[in-house]
């Protein structure tokens, strides 16, 4: 078989034999060791995706996963030398996708609900099931993901991560927020009669116990601490803000004295404003935001995260149908929030809420920014540089440069000007170590 299809390559060449190939050319290998020596990558372009731009005819070389050069392929013929060269033709070479914004143990929501999945399926089963996940995850392309909660699943989050490290499984890079803080009565699975004892989606908390919890997350191996600013606990089960600032700065303070940092769930202007206030690195979801809230937002360096993914994909599952409807007034509201987060100049990144919809299919989100009003560079900053700041990487990934992690990934056609590119991955390397490849199915 692998005799046939290195043949086939050799025929059809990289470019063609991936357009052929593209659902059996992935080839996960979590321990598939980086040569000695390094590799020199010689792509058809290399996106700089600070710039916005492509670089033909330039190669990058890879030493011990750090990128050490990136030249015209010419200029690196002497540097190269003992490195094993990867032709790479007619794809372009970016940095690996970032999804800020994921739940690796929720699947899509129209398979199981949420509340199923919370209360009915063992912690094994969701453990497992976020393994496949994972593969799929590095297979689309994205080789980093900011895990915000296990909803309900303890710390097998934590676990997953420390399996990563060690390499009993393959995937992206992962940084985890455990289990996440919510007010006491705000959150579900609920409507149960209170003489049974439900473990919820996320760990309760309120006033001085605050710092007890943010310290036990922490302790049980949280990266990231998160908390709800806000949720459905209206009256009329809507979104009101939960946490009081006091409650809020009491989190920041006490997550930043051990060096991490938090984010907040927040769909209010007032539990959006409240969170900024407090101090936290950025705010998931947001829909209900004021330009004001935006600019402040801007203003404190507080990163917005608008996880349209997840509206797009609940919308549908409540029977919308895209191709022939008229968009729902959640989808317009969000286009009109996206409108005003824009113009206000807050910083927005890539986090797609996956895990509400197919793991694998994170390239929806970076659809969807554009859709709402961002560039396709834009977009793909957001999905590499800023993702890398929240993945406590500035300046260490997110960019193919001297110096930087080598996750990066080759995809067929020009992002910049077809998004659709970043659906069609050829290359995918992981700290250094090539982890999908035409060559290594040929081989
Ligand atoms: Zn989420």
């Amino acid at each position: 078989m692998a005799g046939i299809l290195k043949t086939a390559k050799h025929i059809l060449g990289a470019r063609a034999f991936l357009k052929a190939c593209a659902l059996c050319l992935c080839v996960i290998t979590p321990g598939y060791a980086a040569v000695a020596g390094g590799y020199l990558l010689v792509p058809e372009a290399v996106l700089d995706v600070d710039k916005g731009e492509l670089k033909k005819g330039y190669g990058v070389l890879v030493t011990d996963g750090e990128i050490t050069a990136v030249a015209p392929v010419a200029e690196l013929i002497n540097q190269s030398k003992g490195t094993k060269r990867i032709a790479l033709d007619g794809l372009t070479l970016m940095p690996g996708l970032i999804d800020a914004h994921s739940h690796i143990l929720l699947h899509p929501y129209n398979e199981t609900s949420w509340t199923d999945q919370v209360m009915k399926e063992t912690w094994a089963e969701r453990t497992l099931r976020a393994g496949q996940h994972l593969e799929a995850t590095l297979k689309a392309g994205f080789t980093a993901l900011r895990d915000l909660g296990s909803e309900g699943a303890g710390t097998m989050d934590v676990g997953i991560r420390k399996s990563l490290d060690k390499g009993v499984i393959g995937g992206p890079r992962l940084i985890v927020a455990g289990r996440a803080i919510v007010a006491t009565g705000s959150y579900g699975p609920k409507g149960f009669d209170p003489s049974h004892q439900i473990y919820l989606g996320a760990e309760e908390a309120d006033g001085p116990d605050l710092v007890r919890i943010v310290r036990s997350q922490i302790g049980a191996g949280a990266d990231i601490v998160k908390f709800y600013a806000d949720y459905r606990w209206g009256p009329n089960g809507e979104a009101r803000p939960t946490f009081s600032l006091a409650e809020m700065k009491q989190i920041v303070e006490t997550a930043a004295s051990s060096g991490r940092p938090v984010v907040a769930h927040a769909s209010t202007d007032e539990g959006m404003r409240r969170a900024a206030f407090a101090g936290v690195q950025s705010i998931e979801h947001g829909d209900n935001g004021s330009v004001e809230t935006f600019k402040f937002m801007a203003k404190r360096g507080v990163i917005f995260c608008p996880t349209l993914a997840a509206g797009d994909a609940i919308s549908q599952y409540h029977g919308w149908d895209k191709s022939s409807e008229p968009e729902p007034a959640r989808i317009t509201q969000k286009r009109e929030t996206m409108k005003r987060a824009l113009n206000a100049g807050v910083t927005i990144c890539n986090g797609s809420d996956v895990g509400v919809f197919s793991h694998g299919d994170n390239a929806r989100e970076l659809d969807l920014l554009v859709n709402y009003g961002m560039s396709r560079a834009g977009a793909i900053k957001a999905a590499t540089i800023t993702g890398a700041a929240l993945m406590g990487k500035a300046g260490t990934l997110g960019e193919i440069k001297p110096g930087y992690l080598a996750d990066m990934i080759a995809v067929d056609g020009n992002p910049l000007e077809d998004l659709s590119a970043l659906r069609r991955i050829g290359f995918v390397m992981l700290d250094g170590q090539i982890k999908v490849s035409a060559d290594l199915l040929a081989d």
